[in-house]
């Protein structure tokens, strides 16, 4: 099982971090074992000063395939989840600031949430196609999959030329705006049209 991501796919989140807006999607790699449920406290690594979330809708693969034509790209996939791309921001920064890679601020053990639960595409569409994250109380990040610079079936296409997608395969679509730092006592809330689809405690 493979986890893709994509960086700076909505236009005010490359922004809000002072990043030029991509013209091909950006494609990290997270390993299985940064997977994490909110079944458990989530306890901030020790080595970061500055843990960010980001609220992401996640795409599941359901079929394998390779070199995807854009017609058919919609046999691929049919639910679609929420996670957070915890990224660890101070790390991040002297990555990016020095040239390399982005592996220790972004793909550590669990960084990356997901939802237990599922939605099918069509019941997500017709839903309104919304997902938020709630801090506290407050809604932090808001936003709808039209806001993506590149779409759900461009960025599977896309991959595709590269990576084999198998089953079960995770993509992290990217950010909306409002990234913040996550401390110790903080509660996140994630919904997809108003359904809690997680509910996390930090330690
Ligand atoms: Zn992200």
């Amino acid at each position: 099982m493979k986890i893709f991501c994509i960086g700076r796919n909505y236009k005010a989140h490359a922004e809000e971090l002072g990043n030029a807006v991509p013209t091909r999607p950006i494609i990290f790699m997270k390993p299985g074992t940064a997977l994490v449920s909110d079944q458990r406290p989530y306890y901030i690594p020790d080595w970061t000063q500055d843990l960010h979330y980001e609220v992401e809708l996640v795409v599941k693969i359901k079929k394998k395939g390779k070199s995807i034509h854009p017609r058919f790209v919609k046999d691929y996939y049919d639910s679609i989840g929420l996670g957070i791309d915890f990224t660890a921001r101070d790390i991040q920064s002297q990555c990016k600031a020095k040239g390399h890679p982005w592996e220790l601020a972004k793909s550590f053990d669990n960084s990356a949430l997901i939802s237990d639960s599922w939605m099918s595409m069509e019941e997500f569409v017709e839903g309104g196609s919304r997902f938020q994250l709630i801090r506290n109380g407050d809604i932090v990040q808001s936003s709808t999959p039209d806001l993506m610079i590149f779409s759900i079936d461009e960025i599977l296409v896309y991959i595709s030329q590269y990576f084999t997608l198998q089953i079960g395969d995770l993509i992290y679509t990217g950010t909306p705006q409002g990234v913040g730092q996550i401390v110790s006592g903080d509660n996140l809330i994630g919904s997809i049209n108003d359904n809690e689809v997680f509910n996390l405690s930090v330690k």
